[in-house]
C-alpha cells in the first residue's frame, strides 16, 4: 500500500508529467485539490473512487483535519491512494505535512514532483525568473499565512534585500502590503512587478506595473485567485516576452460526450482553442466477434463509420483480401480512418451521412453489396441498395453501449456553456445517465441524425454543423462562440 503526493502542474494539462497520469490511471482513491488541470482525472477508471478536498484561493474548504484522516483510511486500506494537488506538492502545497503524517502513521509514500505555479505563471507570461545580469536568485514566497495569525512572519527588511526575484504565492488580495512593506522597507518603488492570474490556463491574464501602482492596476482590473505576483527586473521582460495567446475560446466550458478515445482528440483539438473542457464520454464502443465474408464475391463494401472502419482493420489478416471490392466510406472521417490503415476509399461523399452516399453510388452498378457497420444503425443504405436490386449483406462489426458517467463529470457537463454530440446514440446514453442540462448550455449537434436524437427528447440544438465532421463541428462552435461575444 502506497500514497502518493502527486503534484497535476498549475493548470494546462500538457504539463502534467508522465508519472501523474500513469499514477491517476492506476488509482483506487484520488483525493483531488481544486485548482488542478482541466482534464486531470479524466484517465481514472470507471471504478475509481473521485473525493474533491477542494481548496479554492480563500473559499471552502475541506479543512486540512479531514482530509488528513481521509489519507490514513484509505492509505491503511491498502488501496493505491493519489492525493494530486495543484502545482507541486511540496511548493505551499502542505505536501510536506502530509508526508510527515504518513510516515509517522507508517504508510508508505512517494512523492511526485510537479511543474509549480511560481515558475510556470511567469514563464507563460514571458517571464523568466532567473536571467542573467538581471536576476541570479529567486525566492518563492507566502503572500497570505494561516489565518489564525495576527503578526506576519514575513521578514520584510529581508526579503527586500533579497538579491533577485520575488515569487509570491497565494498573495493577490494582500498585494497593496505586499508592495507597501517591500517599499518601506527599502526596495524601489518603481522596481517591476507582475501579477499572473489563472497562469498556464487558456484564459490566463498578466497585469504589468510596479511596486506604487501594481495593487491599483489589478483591483481595476478585476485580477483574483489563483495569481503569481513577481516582483523584479525580471518582471519588466513580459512587454518582449509575452507570447501565450488566449484561444478564441478561452473563457468557454465545452462538455465532450462522445466514447473516450475519440473525446480525447476532439478535446486536445478544443483546449488548443482555449477552451476548458470535460470529458463525459456517455458511451463506449464494443467491438463484436465477426467472421470476415469472401470479400472476393462482392462488387462493393460499405464502411458507414470511423470505428466501423478500424474494427474491419483489425479482422483484415490479409490486406490482398480488400483488393475485390470498391471501398465506399460514409463520410471523410470514415476515409481517414481506413487510410490510417492503408486504404484508399474509391467513392466519399462530402456528407457523413447514409442519404450522402446512396446518391453518390447512384451511377454505379452494384450487384453484391457487404456493409459493415455498427449493430445499431439505420437501415437508409441497405435499402436503399436492394431497392436497386443488389444482394446486400451486413456485418456487424462493434455495438456502442453505455458507459458510466463520474459524478463530477455529469455535473460540469450539464453546467457547461457547451455541450456538443457527435452521434444520437451519444443523444440517448447522455440524457439518460446525466439528465437535461441547463437553459444557460447551448446544444451542439454533428449532423441531421444527432439533432433528430435531440428533437426526440424534447430539446433543441442551438449549433448544428454544415459538415458533420469533428472539424465541422469545432468551426460552427466557433462561429457561435464568436457571435455571441466575449467568454463567460
Ligand atoms: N503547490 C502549488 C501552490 C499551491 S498554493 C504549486 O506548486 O504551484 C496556491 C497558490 O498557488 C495560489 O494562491 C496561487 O498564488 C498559486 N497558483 C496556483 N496555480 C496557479 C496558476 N495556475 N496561476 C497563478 N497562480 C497559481
Amino acid at each position: 500500500m502506497t500514497v502518493y503526493l502527486v503534484g497535476a502542474g498549475p493548470g494546462d494539462p500538457g504539463l502534467m508529467t508522465t508519472r501523474s497520469l500513469k499514477l491517476v490511471a492506476r488509482a483506487d482513491v484520488i483525493l483531488y485539490d481544486r485548482l488542478i488541470p482541466d482534464g486531470a482525472l479524466d484517465g481514472a477508471r470507471p471504478g475509481a473512487e473521485l473525493i474533491d478536498v477542494g481548496k479554492v484561493g480563500g473559499g471552502e474548504q475541506v479543512p486540512q483535519r479531514d482530509t488528513n484522516e481521509l489519507l490514513l483510511e484509505h492509505g491503511r486500506a491498502g488501496r493505491e491512494v493519489v492525493r494530486l494537488k495543484g502545482g507541486d506538492p511540496f511548493v505551499f502545497g502542505r505536501g510536506g505535512e502530509e508526508a510527515q503524517l504518513l510516515r509517522a502513521a507508517g504508510i508508505d509514500f512517494e512523492i511526485v514532483p510537479g511543474v509549480t505555479a511560481g515558475v510556470a505563471a511567469p514563464a507563460y507570461a514571458g517571464i523568466p525568473v532567473t536571467q542573467r545580469g538581471a536576476a541570479a536568485a529567486v525566492a518563492f514566497v507566502t503572500g497570505h499565512e494561516d489565518p489564525g495569525k495576527e503578526e506576519t512572519q514575513v521578514d520584510w527588511p529581508a526579503l527586500a534585500a533579497f538579491p533577485g526575484t520575488l515569487v509570491f504565492y497565494m498573495g493577490v488580495r494582500k498585494l497593496q502590503r505586499i508592495a507597501t512593506q517591500l517599499v518601506a522597507a527599502g526596495r524601489d518603488a518603481c522596481e517591476p512587478v507582475a501579477v499572473v492570474e489563472r497562469g498556464t490556463f487558456a484564459d490566463q491574464r498578466t497585469v504589468a506595473g510596479s511596486l506604487d501602482n501594481i495593487a491599483a492596476r489589478a483591483a481595476a482590473a478585476g485580477v483574483r485567485a489563483p495569481a503569481i505576483t513577481v516582483v523584479g527586473a525580471v518582471a519588466a521582460l513580459h512587454d518582449e516576452l509575452a507570447w501565450f495567446d488566449a484561444g478564441p475560446l478561452a473563457g468557454r466550458t465545452i462538455a465532450v460526450t462522445r466514447a473516450r478515445p475519440q473525446a480525447s482528440a476532439l478535446a486536445a483539438r478544443l483546449r488548443g482553442l482555449g477552451a476548458t473542457v470535460v470529458e463525459a464520454p456517455a458511451i463506449r464502443i464494443e467491438s463484436l466477434e465477426a467472421e470476415l465474408p469472401e470479400l472476393a464475391r462482392f462488387d462493393l463494401l460499405c464502411v458507414t463509420s470511423p470505428n466501423g472502419a478500424r474494427r474491419l482493420l483489425e479482422l483484415v489478416r490479409d490486406a490482398r483480401a480488400l483488393a475485390g471490392p470498391a471501398i465506399a466510406a460514409v463520410g471523410p472521417g470514415t476515409a481517414d480512418a481506413l487510410r490510417a490503415g492503408g486504404i484508399a476509399a474509391d467513392i466519399v461523399p462530402e456528407r457523413a451521412v447514409a442519404e450522402s452516399l446512396v446518391e453518390a453510388l447512384a451511377q454505379r452498378p452494384v450487384r453484391r453489396a457487404l456493409i459493415a457497420r455498427a449493430e445499431q444503425a439505420r437501415d437508409v443504405l441497405p435499402d436503399a441498395l436492394r431497392a436497386r436490386g443488389a444482394e446486400v449483406e451486413i456485418l456487424t462489426l462493434y455495438r456502442t453501449v453505455p458507459a458510466p458517467l463520474h459524478d463530477a463529470a455529469r455535473r460540469a457537463a450539464l453546467g457547461a456553456d457547451y455541450l456538443t454530440f457527435t452521434s444520437a446514440s451519444a443523444v440517448r446514453f447522455f440524457l439518460d445517465a446525466a439528465g437535461a442540462p441547463g437553459d444557460g448550455t447551448r446544444l451542439v449537434s454533428i449532423g441531421p441524425i444527432t439533432t433528430a436524437a435531440l428533437r426526440k427528447r424534447g430539446l433543441e440544438p442551438h449549433v448544428e454543423a454544415a459538415e458533420h465532421t469533428p472539424d465541422g463541428l469545432i468551426a460552427a462552435l466557433l462561429d457561435d462562440a464568436g457571435r455571441r461575444g466575449g467568454g463567460t
